[in-house]
């Protein structure tokens, strides 16, 4: 059954999400802060968060950070002839905000469905996101219809947060496997063997990885640093990390430096993609 779904925040995944629903036939409605440019086409566009919550009784967030969603989530309350009943957290922003998004709206009668995703741009383009969905378990079987549209969607279980920590773990990985990779396949090229000799080895042994099997073979090799993903947005995923598994009382010794790694290649090339993690390596981690 096609509904109006409203959609805030039309960023760098948002845009390519949403596209999937007004092409099965949703009515969609977007806002975003800065710019709705990127909305998809055929979607109608609102002046406000507040309108995008009198027009639709799901709305689906993709923000950059807790701050972002808590305020957003203060808005959606407080809109005035709101409709809305659900609200999607697609963003990653942590277990506290999810926490606190989830009482803020809960206060006003609406449910917040606790939703991060992983896969990143190309996931979204293709609607190939894993989507790690914490909710009451009705209210996962009657969102999961919708959420396939944007990828595969998983239950992690009934609480707020509970979704925010596999993805928080998922991206510990994934920055780690990204930075321990670039100082790995530095040394390899240092030994004069080729980088594609490297990963075919590599992606057939024991060493296999996100970076092994992804960015290095699909980017960094052809000097293309363009994941879609900054080193900015990747240290707010692993800071959070870092401070949620310290808070739970996990031993942390790898996740501290790989949070150090990546605060040194934000500050010395800011705003890079986290492609860019190789060529800073191989250079040696200095400040640009
Ligand atoms: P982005 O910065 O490109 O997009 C966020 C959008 O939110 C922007 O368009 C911004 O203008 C808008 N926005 C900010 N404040 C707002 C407000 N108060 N009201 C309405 N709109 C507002 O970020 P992104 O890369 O699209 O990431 C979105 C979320 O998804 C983040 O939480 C990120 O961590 C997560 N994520 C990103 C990726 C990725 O590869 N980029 C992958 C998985 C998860």
């Amino acid at each position: 059954m096609t509904q109006t779904i409203g959609w805030i925040g039309v960023g760098s995944m948002g845009h390519r999400m949403s596209r999937h629903l007004v092409t099965a036939g949703h009515a969609l409605v977007v806002a975003d802060a800065v710019s709705t440019e990127r909305a998809p086409q055929g979607a109608t566009v609102a002046g406000s968060n507040a309108e995008v919550a009198a027009r639709a009784g799901t709305v689906i967030l993709s923000l950059p950070d807790g701050n972002v969603s808590q305020a957003v989530a203060r808005e959606l309350a407080g809109a005035p002839s709101r409709k809305v009943k659900t609200v999607i957290d697609t963003s990653t922003i942590g277990i506290a905000a999810a926490r606190s998004a989830a009482e803020i709206l809960a206060a006003a009668g609406i449910e917040y469905v606790d939703a991060p995703v992983s896969g990143g741009t190309a996931g979204a383009d293709k609607a190939t996101l894993a989507i790690m969905l914490a909710c009451p378990a009705e209210t996962y079987e009657r969102l999961k219809p919708l959420m396939s549209l944007l990828g595969k969607p998983f239950y992690v279980g009934p609480a707020a947060g509970q979704g925010q920590a596999v993805k928080l773990l998922n991206n510990f990985l994934s920055a780690t496997a990204l930075a321990a990779t670039s100082e790995a396949i530095a040394f390899g090229v240092s030994q004069s063997i080729p980088m594609q000799t490297i990963l075919d080895i590599v992606n057939a042994s024991t060493g296999r990885n996100s970076a092994t099997d992804d960015k290095f073979p699909r980017r960094i090799i052809h000097g293309r640093y363009d994941a879609g993903f900054t080193a900015k947005l990747q240290l707010k995923d692993i800071r959070l990390y870092l401070e949620n598994a310290r808070a739970a009382g996990i031993t942390d010794e790898i996740a501290d430096t790989v949070v150090k790694v990546w605060t040194g290649m934000d500050h010395a090339l800011p705003g890079a993609d986290i492609c860019e993690m190789y060529p800073y390596t191989r250079d040696g981690r200095k400040e640009g």
